[in-house]
């Protein structure tokens, strides 16, 4: 407990899933955390549900506008940021590459992949005179491919190499800023759900009902045949963003049940 005690904490897609868990685990820790979600009424919800310690601002993470808007009024109203983790993320549609249009190969790198490097470099401006940490929530599915999954896939890869980049770049010119990403395998949060449901209602999934692709995806998970939970992944990113990582920049954290050590 106390492990950010009057540190201000920055975290993107907060009003949900695996965002929330991580609000929920910097809050135990005593900082304050300011969440941003394009969702406003579950980013409402979500702040009463974390209590005082948090503040929720709406924010739409692909606009560059609004990152320079959330960056200026949390300098104004807060101090200096101390962390930032890129969560906000949405899945694709699960066409595969010969039919995927243009536009939804864009809606995907925009929110996935233009957020990460809109969120990296307005951090590191933010960041640079005290010092920070930036975690960036990448995916399994930036390291292995999945058919259907192009878009994310290809962003999520992207994610994962601007992360080195910018550890590189940070350390270089003597910020003591470090930046990692943490990669989840599939994890119990609406997105899941919410793909698993789509895919089966356009025809493009193997299995006839979301209980089944549940029941199929468990079984590839080695570690207990089940997925893994929100605040399985908000403890990785609590340990980037510590001082117990304090010589870890540029690496990726895997935290899949051992899914991608086959
Ligand atoms: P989720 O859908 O449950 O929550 C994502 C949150 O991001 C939502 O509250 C949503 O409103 C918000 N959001 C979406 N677009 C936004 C935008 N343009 N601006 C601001 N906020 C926006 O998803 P999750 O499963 O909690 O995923 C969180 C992150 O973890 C994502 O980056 C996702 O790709 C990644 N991830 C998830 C899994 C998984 O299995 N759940 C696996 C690997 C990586």
């Amino acid at each position: 407990m106390g492990k950010f005690k009057e540190k201000i904490v920055l975290v993107t897609g907060g009003a949900r899933g695996i965002g929330f868990a991580i609000c929920e685990k910097f809050i135990q820790e005593e900082a304050t955390v300011i969440f941003t979600d394009i969702d406003s009424s579950s980013g409402d919800k979500a702040n009463q549900k974390l209590g005082s310690s948090s503040i929720f601002i709406q924010q739409d993470v692909c606009n560059e506008n609004e990152w320079q808007d959330v960056m200026l009024n949390i300098k104004k109203n807060h101090g200096d940021l101390s962390i930032l983790v890129n969560n906000a993320g949405i899945a694709s549609d699960g066409s595969r590459l010969e039919d995927c249009s243009i536009e939804e190969w864009r809606r995907v790198l925009s929110v996935d992949l233009d957020s990460v490097f809109l969120g990296t470099k307005y951090g590191i401006q933010n960041m640079k005179e005290k010092g920070g940490s930036i975690v960036n929530i990448s995916s399994i599915m930036g390291i292995v491919g999945w058919p259907g999954s192009g878009p994310y896939n290809s962003a999520k890869a992207g994610v994962r190499m601007i992360t080195k980049v910018a550890a590189l770049e940070c350390a270089e010119s003597g910020y003591n800023i470090r930046v990692n990403s943490v990669h989840p395998g599939f994890t119990d949060t609406p997105l899941v759900k919410n793909a698993f449901e789509e895919t089966i209602k356009k025809g493009d999934s193997l299995f006839q009902s979301t209980e089944e692709a549940y029941a199929a995806v468990e079984i590839m998970q080695p570690l207990g045949n089940r997925l893994g939970k929100p605040s399985e992944i908000a403890d990785a990113v609590i340990f980037l963003a510590s001082t117990n990582s304090s010589f870890i920049t540029g690496t990726e954290l895997v935290v899949d049940g051992g899914y991608t050590a086959k």
